[in-house]
């Protein structure tokens, strides 16, 4: 993309400075053409203000009138430029108008000075002062080559491929500056009818010679050209008419003048000869001009056509890459993005929301279809693993359970016991344990039976239960011995908790499910954790004094000391508080 635009970028700028190049050169090409077109009627007003000057006129008036239309050719060229100068808004074009001003002051002066010379009869002309009019002609005009010089170099810098053509111009137009003055060169004596002066045959011979050599350049210099037949073809006529006809009438009149005075034509005649065959030079400066303008304008067309297209094809180019990137990601990059936090979420074993449906059979399709797959593999595996923690947490309970009453059983006691045994380790804090065990039980199954044995066992848990805080451990030890471990909790208030189960065990009627009444009692063997103790050791004691309570007669609670807990009807310990506090 960012390649795209830079060579956009760089067309763009290249052909907006051929467009502007070739609009600023435009007008510049005209300004010149117009310049070049005032200082030819220029020169031709000076050639016939000269030719007056030189002659004898009957009627002053008359001869001006033959000046008339070279001055307002003249004058109407000067304002076509000035006109032409003016709308434009450059600086520069302000100071060339300003010199063509000049030009127009120089000119009206002339003018003056020639009316009132050329109103006298010839012999009462004072000679200085026609040579002083032929001066100041001749200054107008060299004043106004500045103008087209400034013109010329505008004209290159607004399009420098101009270069050529405005060269080329210029030259054709030096060459019917000399043409003219070439004629002119000669005027004076043919009027006279008297051979040429030593300065006019070396003028002349020297603008031969200038014309010849320049003749050769234009005709080098139009050789880019030379594919247009209408060149070669004002080439050719310039070369037979003006080179070749008119050249040899100057020559032949040229080799009189040296001699003798006798030109055998007057000057209006060889005006009507001359001026006709040298007609094509101006026309061949103005095909220059032509095609210089015709290029510019065809520059102008194709940097505006190339412009356009170049912006257009852009736009359009534009506009495909963004509807392309959008089906890209519609298509391609969404649909990999969800596939991506689908397989996170696969991967994670997280919820995995719906996945897309597949709308191109493509290989996105694929890959959604095969998601849908995994999808299903992957919840299916889910609810396996929950089931299968579910198993391992039932399996667990039963493994920790006794099956008859649903206390903890010996093997999970042990287990949690020394957990308890550890914080009580380690925190030295307090640990009570009961070991209680039913008295003669045998004879409960002996007289009503097994069945009714458990059934009593049962009861007997659940009075149990009610005594036990979230934190004891309450567990079947064994046949009809229970054991009580409980955290926080000294001996004393230890004997309390006993004698308060002791006490409800023996308030306790059993019933049967034929109905019988059965008594029992049981007997408790109570011990506080000391420091050197272990859990074994802990119960090893609890049974020493379970075996003393036996031994006392049963239905009572004795610590290891052999000390009754607590009298069945005795005062309550003096934490009696916390023994409130366990439910008692
Ligand atoms: P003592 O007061 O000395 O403890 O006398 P006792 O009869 O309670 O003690 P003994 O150890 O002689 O008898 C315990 C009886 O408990 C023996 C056994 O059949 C019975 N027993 C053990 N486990 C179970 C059981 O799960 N269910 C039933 N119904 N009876 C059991
Ligand atoms: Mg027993
Ligand atoms: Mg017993």
């Amino acid at each position: 993309m960012l390649l795209f635009l830079t060579l956009t970028g760089r067309i763009i700028d290249s052909e907006w400075a051929a467009y502007q190049r070739s609009t600023e050169s435009i007008p510049a090409i005209r300004n010149l053409h117009l310049a070049l077109q005032a200082e030819e009627k220029l020169i031709v007003e000076r050639g016939v203000s000269n030719s007056l000057l030189r002659q004898d006129m009957q009627e002053g008036a008359a001869a001006l009138a033959r000046l008339t239309p070279a001055r307002a050719a003249s004058d109407q060229s000067l304002a076509v430029l000035r006109q032409s100068l003016r709308t434009e808004t450059s600086p520069w074009l302000a100071s060339v108008a300003a010199n063509v001003q000049l030009t127009e002051d120089a000119l009206a002066a002339t003018r003056k000075e020639v009316g009132q010379l050329a109103l006298r009869p010839k012999a009462q002309r004072d000679p200085d002062a026609v040579s002083a009019a032929i001066d100041m002609a001749m200054t107008a005009v060299d004043a106004f080559t500045s103008t087209v010089t400034a013109l010329s170099s505008i004209a290159v810098q607004a399009d420098p491929q101009s270069h050529d053509g405005v060269d080329s111009a210029l030259l054709v137009s030096s060459l019917r500056n000399i043409a003219g003055q070439m004629a002119s060169t000669l005027t004076a004596a043919i009027v006279a009818q008297r051979p040429l002066s030593a300065q006019e045959r070396y003028a002349f011979a020297k603008l031969s010679g200038n014309a010849e050599q320049l003749y050769s350049v234009i005709e080098l210099q139009l050789r880019s050209y030379g594919h247009k037949p209408d060149f070669t073809a004002a080439l050719e006529s310039i070369r037979d008419h003006w080179m070749g006809e008119a050249q040899d009438l100057l020559n032949a009149l040229f080799i009189i003048g040296r001699t003798s005075g006798d030109y055998g034509l007057t000057s209006e005649q060889v005006v009507a000869r001359y001026v006709p065959r040298m007609a094509e030079i101006p026309h061949l400066r103005d095909m220059i001009i032509t095609e210089m303008l015709r290029e510019a304008e065809y520059r102008n067309q194709r940097a505006r056509y190339l412009l356009l297209g170049t912006v257009g094809l852009a736009i359009l180019a534009l506009g495909i890459l963004v509807v392309l990137l959008r089906v890209i990601r519609q298509r391609v990059l969404r649909p990999i993005l969800d596939a991506t936090d689908l397989f996170v979420a696969l991967a994670g074993e997280q919820p995995i929301a719906a996945v897309p449906v597949p709308r191109y059979d493509d290989e996105i399709g694929d890959m959604m279809r095969a998601i849908h797959i995994l999808k299903a593999h992957s919840q299916e595996r889910i609810s396996l693993g929950k089931e299968r923690e579910q198993m391992i947490a039932q399996l667990q309970a039963t493994s920790d359970t006794d099956f008859l009453t649903g206390l903890l059983n010996r093997r999970a006691f042990f287990a949690q016991g020394e957990q308890q045994f550890g914080i009580a380790l380690r925190y030295r804090r307090q640990l009570a344990l009961i070991l209680m065990d039913v008295d003669h039980f045998k004879q409960v199954n002996d007289r009503h039976g097994h069945q009714a044995g458990d059934q009593v066992l049962c009861t007997v848990a659940e009075l149990s239960r009610r005594f036990r805080r979230k934190v004891d451990l309450l567990a079947r030890y064994g046949g009809e011995e229970f054991l009580l471990l409980l955290p926080e909790i000294d001996l004393s208030q230890g004997c309390a908790v006993a004698e308060k189960l002791r006490s409800e065990i023996d308030a306790c009627q059993f019933q049967l499910d034929d109905g019988v009444i059965v008594k029992i009692t049981a007997s408790f063997g109570v011990v506080a954790f000391d420091h050197d103790d272990t859990l074994e050791s802990l119960i090893a004691r609890a049974d020493l004094a379970l075996y003393k309570a036996k031994n006392d007669g049963r239905n009572r609670v004795m610590t290891a000391t052999g000390e009754t807990g607590l009298a069945t009807d005795g005062p309550l310990p003096e934490n009696h508080d916390r023994v409130r506090e366990l439910g008692m």
